[in-house]
């Protein structure tokens, strides 16, 4: 048994913000995090996404040089995606060593390990169990599945997979499935690259159907469709199948019946929390039906 002031579970933005601000007030605290810190932000989203969507415009960019009046010597460039992952992979390196460092200079004890809440409201981990006065729950989310669609991380993938990429060239044809942020985030990656895109998206709008002001979504949208991504809005997909060469995705719009046949299909049609088996039942800690963890105004 170990006691700290704080105990943290999930070393993501949530959490290791608030060890850092938990640390700076003095308190002595503990943070369980099962993968690397930093969390989807650092490994698997913002950082990575960024990078990569930097490539891409910088690919662009050169591909219309002769618009600018740049000569390319040798003609049309060509995109280099491992060397583009490696520089992704390089810039996440170096944050997650500086966090690290940071993290270890503010005294927070990083426990590696999957932990799950005790019924009296520790963490257990490793075999040991850190008790807090305080524990902080930041597991953070995970893509959605869709049932029936495997997820095999090569032909079907993720963001987790896209934003860790270690396949030699890009895909020819890709579907994106899902025209939220993610989705119209990698179709633009995609596009710029020179894969030839389809963005299916369920809502009536094709592209950031929820969230930002429309008048800003459809200068994306415009965006997008200049640049040559297909998008289909009011797109229900049906069954994935494989083929010899990739996959077979077929969708309805209110205009009929289609069939794509794509190299890689990328499904990103939300994110659920990560409440799975952190022992929340046990600790008594309040999940509703979606998963999310209910919160309320009692402070400790
Ligand atoms: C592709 C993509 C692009 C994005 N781009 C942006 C962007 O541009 N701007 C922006 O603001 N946001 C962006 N986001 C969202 C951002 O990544 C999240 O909002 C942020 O990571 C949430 O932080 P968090 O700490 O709540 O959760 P997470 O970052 O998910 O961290 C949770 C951590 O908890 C750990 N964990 C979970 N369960 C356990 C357990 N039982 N035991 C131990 N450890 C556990 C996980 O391994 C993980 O490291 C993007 C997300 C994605 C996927």
């Amino acid at each position: 048994m170990s006691d700290y002031d704080v105990v943290v579970l999930g070393g993501g933005p949530g959490g290791y913000a608030a060890a850092l601000y938990a640390a700076s007030a003095g308190l002595s605290v503990a943070m369980v995090e099962k993968e690397k810190v930093g969390g989807t932000c650092l490994h698997r989203g913002c950082i990575p996404a960024k990078s990569l969507l930097h490539a891409a415009e910088v690919f662009r960019t050169v591909n219309h040089a002769a618009e600018h009046g740049v000569r390319l010597p040798d003609g049309k460039p060509e995109p280099d995606w491992p060397a583009a992952n490696r520089r992704r992979a390089g810039i996440v390196g170096q944050l997650h060593k500086g966090l690290s460092g940071l993290l270890k200079r503010r005294k927070v004890t990083v426990i590696d390990g999957w932990g799950r809440l005790t019924a009296d409201g520790a963490v257990a981990v490793n075999g040991d169990t850190l008790r807090g006065r305080g524990t902080i729950v930041c597991a953070g989310s995970v893509p959605r599945a869709i049932p029936g669609m495997d997820v095999d991380g090569e032909r079907v993938v993720t963001s987790d997979h896209a934003t860790n990429s270690e396949a030699d060239r890009l895909p020819e044809r890709i579907a994106v499935i899902g025209g939220g942020v993610i989705g119209s985030e990698f179709a633009s990656v995609y596009t710029d690259m020179g894969v030839q895109t389809t963005l299916l998206e369920a809502l009536p709008d094709g592209v950031l159907p929820i969230g930002p002001d429309r008048d800003v979504a459809d200068v994306l949208a415009r965006s997008l469709k200049r640049r040559g991504t297909d998008i289909h809005p009011e797109a229900r997909v049906g069954s994935l199948e494989r083929t010899g060469n990739g996959v077979l995705v077929p969708f309805e719009t209110p205009k009929g019946s289609d069939k794509i046949e794509v190299d890689q299909v990328l499904v990103s049609i939300g994110r659920r929390p990560a409440t799975e088996d952190i022992g929340a039942e046990e600790a008594g800690v309040r999940v509703d039906g979606r998963g999310f963890v209910e919160v309320d105004t009692t402070t400790m």
